[in-house]
């Protein structure tokens, strides 16, 4: 597989450390509050990039932190602390915000059909491990201490801004109006590691430590936690663009510091989702979250269609009118799967026999969209040549239920259920008699006008007559008695 490596700015084959296996960090959610759809996209494609590699035969392990402390507004060591903000809002504990908002970001992921990585670590569980880090930091040189803080010094490095065409200027971006620059630092791309003077005098999480009680900054617990679980050499490190500057270009340095030589081969960046007035963020206000997405009517995966549709690399844009061309086209997909599946079981035995052989040569299209830089616009383009194909229905679902354990938009199980219902649909038309028709629609209603006891009376006289009704997600449904 080619993917496109942000630090080198070229496609490239993805070649894992060891012959087979690969090792892949995550840069996890900061749990101060629901994680809104455009941090999801970023969740998503990284879903589908660690599906697919599974799928070419890859042993992957995954690893993401949750961050739970250390992680200011803005990305550098700057405005207030994150979770303190969000436990303030809610007049709740940092540990009860934590806990609350994990669980959110979980069930958002299910929802999402986004597989939970092999292994998840809150950055509070992780404080020995920052400490021992540092503290050979410290003792290689690369750190310093000053007011108080333990900072990492940029100018024992030899290249520090790793990522293209990234500059000191580019430093100012994450400096709001009104907040005071850090003094301490004896450079400007210093960044703290180990926070003991904190600005914040209600800081709730404090750990002693070498330099005195104090917290971590955000940047070292993922350096620490990617090298605690996947060793010292990384494969992949994945994240949203934005982690690019200062988060990953920071890990870089204090990883390599630490280790003394090369510590992560390729880095995968998502874009962002933007909406009119910019990139979506929480510091705006208004941010959109799955259950939002639910309430006003939308299927979780109608959005995970819509951010398929994107390449991972180009920002998308979010508005309504865009997810229900995407709701309606994933129906539609959907509904020709269905007709699929209707037609399989009038095919002859050596056409299931032939299916599996078939199948593997259906998915080619498919391969080579996602070879080519986890293109998955085009792999849901491969899904529709399948269902045009000249081939066996049975192979060509056999095919889409292969692709569809990458895509996770339930393809197959949803377009079943689709056949069903309409064949349902297609015998309660015919076997309905009038009489049958008209006292369940006159029970309809009148439970419309919550006269309950009208509509059991006209029930009872459905059921003496040899019929059920139902009432199923898709409606009323009546059938007879067996
Ligand atoms: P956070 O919870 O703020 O640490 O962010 C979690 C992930 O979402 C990070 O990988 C961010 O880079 C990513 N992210 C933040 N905003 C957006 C956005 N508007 N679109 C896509 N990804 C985003
Ligand atoms: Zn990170």
């Amino acid at each position: 597989m080619k993917i496109y490596n942000s630090l080198t700015r070229k496609k490239e084959e993805l070649t894992p450390h060891t012959a087979g296996k690969l090792s892949m960090y995550t840069c996890g959610p900061t749990v101060y509050h629901y994680a809104h759809i455009g941090n999801l996209r970023t969740y998503i494609m990284e879903d589908v990039l660690e599906k697919y590699l599974r799928y070419t035969g890859l042993d992957v392990t995954r690893v993401m932190n949750i961050t739970d402390v250390g992680h200011l507004t803005s990305d550098g060591d700057t405005g207030d602390d994150k979770m303190l903000k969000g436990a303030k809002r809610e007049h709740k504990t940092v540990m009860e915000i934590a806990e609350f908002y994990t669980n959110a970001f979980f069930d958002d992921c299910r929802k999402l059909n986004i597989k939970k990585p092999d292994i998840t670590e809150p950055a509070t569980q992780c404080i020995d491990e920052f400490i021992r880090v540092i503290s050979a930091l410290e003792e290689k040189g690369y750190a310093y201490r000053a007011g108080g803080n333990v900072y990492f010094d940029t100018s024992k490095l030899k290249q520090y801004y790793v990522f293209g065409d990234l500059s000191e200027e580019d430093l100012e971006v994450g400096v709001r109006e009104g907040v005071e620059e850090d003094t301490n630092k004896k450079n400007k791309a210093d960044f703290a590691l180990w926070f003991t003077r904190s600005k914040f005098d209600d800081q709730e999480l404090k750990w002693d430590s070498p330099w005195g009680c104090g917290y971590p900054g955000w940047h070292i617990e993922c350096s620490c936690i990617a090298m605690k679980n996947l060793g010292e050499y990384l494969d992949l490190h994945c994240g949203g663009i934005d982690n690019q500057f200062p988060h990953h270009t920071n890990e870089i340095a204090q990883s390599e510091a630490y280790l003394g030589h090369k510590w992560c081969g390729y880095w995968f960046h998502v874009h962002h989702l933007n909406t009119d007035n910019g990139k979506m963020s929480k510091s705006k206000g208004e941010f959109l979250t799955v259950s939002l997405l639910e309430q006003k009517g939308y299927d979780p995966l109608a959005y995970r269609f819509f951010c398929l549709l994107s390449h991972y690399r180009k920002a998308l844009t979010f508005s309504y009118e865009n997810l229900d061309n995407a709701a309606v086209a994933y129906k539609k997909l959907i509904s020709r799967i269905a007709a699929l599946i209707k037609t399989c079981g009038g095919e002859s035995n050596e056409a299931a026999v032939n299916a599996a052989s078939k199948a593997a040569e259906l998915k080619k299209g498919f391969e080579q969209a996602m070879d080519s830089d986890l293109n998955t616009s085009l792999a849901i383009t491969a899904v529709y040549d399948i269902i045009k194909a000249d081939a066996p229905a049975a192979a060509k679902i056999a095919a889409i239920a292969d692709i569809d354990k990458v895509l996770s938009l339930e393809l197959i199980s949803k377009a079943q259920a689709a056949a069903e219902a309409d064949e349902n649909d297609k015998n309660g038309a015919e076997d309905i008699p009038g009489e049958i028709a008209q006292l369940a629609e006159k029970r309809a209603q009148a439970r419309k006008a919550k006269d309950f006891a009208e509509a059991d009376r006209l029930r009872d006289m459905i059921t003496q007559k040899g019929y059920i009704i139902e009432e199923t997600r898709e409606g009323t449904k009546i059938r007879k008695k067996n």
